[in-house]
């Protein structure tokens, strides 16, 4: 298995998971020029697409959804929630965001977040013996979180903001009490609380997703994060909003964060 990311963060978010033929894409918020370039960047194109997974209606993850299926011809699977607001699109594959659902040699698990979307969901994905685990655009975590995130050996996960840079910064009032409620985003803090509550010594990769461009900075994730889980500060990977993030390879024999640091 492996993953890449086209970008992350509040100016568009689209990542890439594929094993053997299967790829498949988590989003996409950005136009099909920029997608194709992101895409020939990591050597595959829209063609190669088995199918988009929506997260969540939001527009940095739903933006570039329905021209890029379209286009490509490429089937769109979300949550019955999350289908109800992908318009000209004829149809949208919906999955029970309570079961699993299978994708050439992927089982996907959907895992419902609070976020203030309609159905919003993130995912674990599964080979048979890798997991590798999406979570971006909660705003607080559940314990249904954790259990299911709990012996991934990849992670892709949010830190959105710095708390203080947040609540100092320019952000208007009501914008400021959506991102750091309960249905808002992940700071830095909570990211490394739920890292905290699960195992990190199986995983192969860390990488730190959907970081804000004006209240936090990609040094002070680095820095919180390797600090509170102990890990080399080299070992983490942040995602660009603009330059991505190059593939990731999961293998049953790679050194993880545990045997990295014996
Ligand atoms: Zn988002
Ligand atoms: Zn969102």
């Amino acid at each position: 298995m492996r993953f890449a990311s086209l970008g992350s963060g509040s100016r568009g978010n689209a990542t890439l998971v594929q094993q053997g033929d299967t790829l498949l894409m988590v989003d996409n918020g950005f136009s099909i020029k920029e997608t194709d370039k992101r895409m020939a960047k990591f050597g595959v194109c829209g063609g190669d697409v088995s199918a988009i997974l929506v997260t969540h209606e939001h527009g940095d993850h739903l933006g570039g959804v329905v021209r890029y299926a379209s286009r490509y011809d490429i089937p769109v699977w979300a949550s019955h929630g999350t289908a109800t607001m992908i318009k000209k699109l004829e149809t949208v594959q919906c999955f029970n965001s309570h079961k699993p659902f299978d994708i050439g040699g992927f089982s996907i698990e959907p895992v419902l977040v609070p976020h203030d979307a309609r159905e919003p969901t993130q995912f674990v994905f599964r080979t048979n013996d890798l997991q590798f685990g999406v979570m971006t655009d909660t705003g607080s975590i559940t314990q249904h979180m954790v259990d299911v995130l709990m012996d991934c050996d990849a992670l892709l996960l949010e830190c959105n903001y710095d708390r203080d840079m947040l609540i100092n910064g320019a952000y208007p009032e009501s914008l400021k009490r959506r991102v750091l409620g309960d249905w808002g985003h992940l700071d830095n803090q909570q990211a490394i609380e739920l890292l905290q509550r699960i195992n990190t010594d199986k995983l192969q990769h860390l990488v730190l997703a959907h970081v804000s461009e004006k209240n936090n900075s990609h040094d002070l994730v680095l820095d919180r994060v390797s600090m509170a889980i102990q890990c080399d500060r080299a070992w983490l990977k942040v995602i660009d909003q603009d330059d991505g993030l190059a593939w990731c390879e999961l293998t049953t024999n790679i050194k993880s964060k545990e045997t990295l640091h014996a």
